[in-house]
């Protein structure tokens, strides 16, 4: 007992030891295995609780996340006006379920929380197969799954079951109970800032308002959460804000309550459906050219692997609310299979199989390597414009003829030419096809000579 106690001790002070000081030593030092397994148990453990836009399902998964991450919880009240919407009663729910005549429970809640069509307005009734039919959901040609469906803005109320369920039901009378309350309360959210060494912002938004779905949208949550720790205490050029927001309503409610920071948020990405092992998708924000579209493409580019890039529609998730007119947030949403592209897509069998370590630890490695091209990103002047500047003077170029293996060279001198504050480090990368890498270190070297300055 007391030399296990001693062995957490010790493994505690290590890792408060071994703390990574820079965002390249944490992603050279990222254990793929580790990650993947903490942040499937992340999913594990959020995966049973009956989230939705409101409420105690909610409130209780951004508790859990703040195990991870030291995020806060906002609350905003029932009723609040927020630019064309207003913030919804609030809804929980105790249990749910469908007996047969003979008593028997023919669906349940706790079977499921998909079971419920999501926000129901309470009932407690008898009646036939026939008049219970028209509040019954299922997906005929996936017999076995059941569908995930909500009603928030329409009061109703409804169960969702697999066709196999529902061929099941004889006729009869059959008694129905949604024990829920929707009543004055509260819109919770979860907002995480960290503070760089500007107060120029990068927005990661995940909503976090479905039920029992691991793919759509755990993996964004744990993905998020577990991004801000690695982060957290880093020296960064950028300030990060989190937000774990209900989808649609949550981003109009953060959006409109913080019209006075927009300013600020110079870039953005939503995290949506990054746990399934197909390949990355990215779709590009509103602009279209705006900074974060230029950074993910490159670091989907180096990664080696096939990825799809989308154009911006209004369809999709919170990039709509980013991406209104009246907003227009450099935005993008980061996937791997998209919204819809997947069969398993709003339906129970977005589950624990289909989600896999393997690709939530892929998924947050590409997203520490945004931000370390994000951060590294920018534009430089040449002080020495006209004409080329002596390197081998300063120790920059080969003494002796040959060919320079390492590219530096080459790297230096497309750095020098372009380095006109109008063309940034990626946009020299693609225009010189030589790697984001070289060129940061062709930059810092001619900064280092007093070459080149920050623009
Ligand atoms: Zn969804």
């Amino acid at each position: 007992m007391i030399s296990s106690h001693f062995g957490h001790w010790t493994l505690a002070w290590a890792s408060v030891l071994n703390t990574p000081r820079h965002l390249a030593e944490v992603i050279e030092t990222l254990d793929i295995e580790w990650e993947g397994a903490a942040l499937y148990n992340m999913v594990r453990d959020l995966y049973p609780i009956c989230r939705s836009i409101t409420g105690d399902g909610l409130r209780q998964s951004l508790r859990l996340l703040q195990r991870h991450a030291p995020l806060s919880l906002r609350e905003v009240a029932s009723g609040t006006q927020v630019f064309d919407w207003t913030v919804p009663k609030e809804w929980n729910i105790r249990d749910a379920w469908i007996k047969n005549a003979k008593g028997e429970k023919v669906v349940d809640l706790n079977r499921s929380n998909l079971h419920v069509v999501n926000y129901s307005v309470p009932v407690r009734s008898t009646m036939s197969l026939a008049e219970l039919r028209p509040h019954l959901f299922t997906l005929p040609e996936q017999p076995d799954w059941i569908p995930y469906r909500t009603s928030y803005y329409k009061e109703t109320w409804g169960f969702c079951l697999s066709h196999r369920q529902l061929e099941g039901l004889r006729d009869g009378t059959y008694e129905v109970c949604i024990d829920a309350t929707l009543a004055s309360g509260y819109l919770t959210y979860g907002e995480l800032k960290i503070q760089g060494a500007t107060d120029a912002e990068m927005l990661i938004s995940a909503h976090s308002c479905h039920p029992s779905l691991c793919n759509d949208n755990l993996s964004g949550m744990a993905v998020a959460a577990r991004l801000a720790q690695c982060l957290a205490r880093l020296p960064l050029r950028y300030s990060y804000r989190f937000l774990w927001i209900p989808g649609t309503i949550g981003a109009i409610v953060w959006l409109a309550l913080n019209e006075g920071l927009l300013a600020k948020t110079k870039h953005g990405l939503v995290l949506s459906c990054i746990g399934d092992p197909g390949r990355f998708t990215y779709k590009r924000s509103r602009r279209g050219k705006a900074e974060i579209d230029q950074v993910v493409e490159h670091v989907l580019k180096e990664s080696g692997s096939g990825f799809d890039i989308l154009d911006f529609t209004p369809s999709g998730y919170d990039e709509r609310q980013y991406g209104s007119p009246g907003i227009n947030l450099p935005v993008g949403c980061f996937m791997r299979t998209p919204n819809g592209k997947y069969p398993q897509y709003h339906t129970s069998a977005d589950d624990l199989a289909l989600v896999k370590p393997s690709a939530l630890a892929g998924s947050l490695h590409q997203l520490l390597k945004v931000v370390e091209v994000l951060e590294a990103n920018r534009c430089f002047v040449n002080l020495n414009p006209k004409c080329e500047p002596q390197l081998g003077r300063r120790g920059l170029y080969r003494a002796m003829g040959g060919t320079d293996n390492s590219g530096l060279e080459e790297a230096m001198l497309w750095v020098l030419n372009f380095s006109d504050s109008a063309h940034s480090l990626l946009d020299i990368a693609a225009r010189s096809h030589l790697s984001f890498g070289l060129l940061k270190q062709a930059a810092d070297l001619l900064v280092g000579s007093g070459l080149l300055a920050r623009a």
